[in-house]
């Protein structure tokens, strides 16, 4: 009795102290409890692989009901580093495992082994690289990842700067601080944003446009939608006459923001076309100022890498298709140095954990506008060479995103990019190839070249391509679409239910791929977007019969 009154209630905390020490690595060399701690990661691994299946998701899918969640109390008593870890590996169940050949879910990423230990290394000694006082070599890592980017999209490294910040969104908030920043003449950070100024970006941009527009306040009211072409681009037509518009208005332009590689379908905005607008334009009509050009390219810059590639030779051995879509692309994504600051995510098609992102600089004295007076900041940087903490947004700034990028930019360098996007695109290109031969099936991404493919089923009966294009161009149409809008959701529900269970390819869906015009709502569509180097032709004929199957089961009762 008394004994368990002393475990329970009265241990003098010296001793609770003793077992809490053992929750952590050890601060010296000890080599048991190094043991301790890598035998936690493997048991971790062991638990969450007894939750792997055929399926591509960990375990059972879950139910969405948080309300017993939501009624937690914080326990009183600590409890052991093993509960815990089962408790852990617990919360992994549900997960989509993004590197199951089953998976071609979305624009997630299998992060690499190099890139999860830069993780590891950074969770356990916890760099903060708001300046190398507190993060020594990471912050090298800093350096020279936005250095190697640099490289890759043909900014003058003597030059070019970069920080990595918190998601594609925070690369997209600092293209439009600068903006702004530029166009107030530096005033905009102590005085506020006093003129409407304007933010151009295409109809199928990111929606982290309007949170950056709001939360800057500058006001989402003063963006600018420019509308796109089929080919889920910004039309070049379009942009010059708003642009004409706004300037014979006399209103300000602070930004163009161009995606390369848009969320949905992979559109790649003409960003030199649009430099030489903004350029002609600023001339013409005598600009005191450029208007700042972001690319938003968080999805499509690691496409650089086929810059120098041989596309005569082709040594990698790809297909025809595959070859003319990563051509087609680079085209492009290859002048990324025509932008004055670019946003790249490695949590997206640079296969790093979340969250890595980088924003590039053309010209690093852009940041210096960003900075605030050290003596603000009386605790901060009185040592050490590098002070980004001056600058960024954030204070505390993981120093894990860097190293992460840094890992995988060695580890995979150009070869291992070409060949992982390579693959991606080629096995994707096949996917067209198969469904382009079903005549129930629309692609409608046809003329983007990427690893993502959108389709549309169509009731039997109906001509696909044409019933497509009434519902982009026939007012008379819009009960339709609706109607081939639901045809396809029970389409996909019923694969996905399937591939859930292990038994088909986990594919995903938009609400809106597009808008259909005229007031004849959006058009949805089914997803598939292929990342995992363990994809193969198997999977994809795979994905073709699956999709002929749901068609046959759900056809006939939407026959017209
Ligand atoms: C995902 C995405 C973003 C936002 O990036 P996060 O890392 O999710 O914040 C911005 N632009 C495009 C084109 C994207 O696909």
């Amino acid at each position: 009795m008394r004994t368990e009154r002393v475990n329970t209630h009265h241990r003098h905390y010296s001793e609770i102290l003793d077992a809490l020490k053992i929750c952590f690595p050890s601060p010296v060399s000890n080599p048991v409890m190094d043991g301790y701690f890598v035998h936690t990661l493997s048991c971790f691994l062991d638990r969450v692989d007894g939750l792997k299946s055929a399926s591509p998701i960990l375990g059972s899918t879950l139910d969405g009901d948080y309300s017993a969640q939501r009624a937690l109390p914080m326990p009183e008593r600590m409890s052991s580093i093993e509960q815990i870890t089962a408790m852990l590996a617990d919360y992994c169940r549900g997960m989509v495992v993004w590197a199951h050949p089953n998976a071609q879910a979305n624009v997630i990423p299998p992060p690499t082994i190099a890139s999860i230990t830069a993780f590891i290394a950074s969770a356990i000694y916890n760099p903060n690289i708001i300046w190398d006082e507190y993060s020594a070599r990471f912050a090298e890592a800093e350096i020279e990842a936005v250095a190697m980017l640099a490289d890759l999209v043909g900014y003058e490294r003597e030059s070019a700067g970069g920080v990595f910040t918190f998601g594609g969104t925070g690369t997209i908030l600092y293209g439009l601080k600068l903006a702004l920043e530029k166009i107030s003449g530096g005033r905009a950070m102590h005085e506020g944003i006093r003129k409407p100024y304007k933010i151009l970006a295409s109809g199928v941009s990111h929606y982290s446009r309007v949170n950056a527009a709001g939360w800057l306040g500058l006001g989402t009211e003063n963006l600018v939608t420019v509308p796109t072409t089929l080919q889920n681009e910004m039309s070049l037509t379009h942009l010059e006459s708003e642009l004409r518009r706004r300037f014979e208005a006399g209103e300000e332009v602070a930004a163009i923001i161009a995606t390369l590689g848009t969320t949905d379908a992979f559109g790649i905005d003409d960003l030199a076309a649009i430099a030489d607008i903004r350029d002609a334009l600023a001339e013409e009509y005598r600009l005191p100022y450029r208007p700042h050009l972001h690319a938003d390219a968080v999805i499509g810059w690691p496409w650089s890498v086929f810059k120098d590639y041989d596309f005569e030779l082709n040594p990698l051995g790809f297909h025809a298709r595959t070859l003319r879509s990563l051509q087609d692309s680079v085209e492009r994504i290859g002048l990324l140095h025509r932008a004055d600051s670019i946003g790249l995510d490695f949590h997206k098609t640079g296969y790093v954990p979340y969250v890595s992102s980088a924003v590039l600089v053309k010209n690093r004295d852009d940041l210096a506008l960003l900075s605030r007076d050290p003596a603000q900041m009386p605790y901060l940087y009185q040592f050490g060479h590098y002070h980004p903490g001056l600058f960024t947004l954030e204070c505390s700034r993981s120093g894990a995103g860097a190293l992460a990028a840094l890992a995988n930019l060695r580890l995979l360098g150009k070869e291992g990019y070409r060949v992982i996007l390579g693959h991606s695109v080629e096995m994707s290109e096949r996917l067209r190839e198969l469904l382009e031969e079903l005549d129930f099936v629309h692609i409608l991404n046809g003329g983007n070249f990427g690893p993502v493919t959108l389709f549309r089923l169509y009731p039997p009966g109906t001509a696909a391509a044409a019933a497509y294009r009434r519902e982009l161009t026939d007012p008379a149409y819009a009960d339709i679409l609706e109607r081939h809008n639901r045809f396809n959701r029970e389409i996909f529900d019923r694969m996905h239910a399937k591939a859930v269970k292990g038994e088909g390819v986990l594919l995903s869906w938009t609400d809106a791929y597009r808008d259909a015009g005229r007031g004849n709502g959006r058009i949805a569509a089914i997803k598939s977007f292929i990342m995992s180097p363990w994809t193969d032709r198997r999977t994809i004929d795979r994905v073709v019969d699956q999709v002929w199957r749901a068609w046959e089961v759900c056809g006939p009762g939407f026959s017209a």
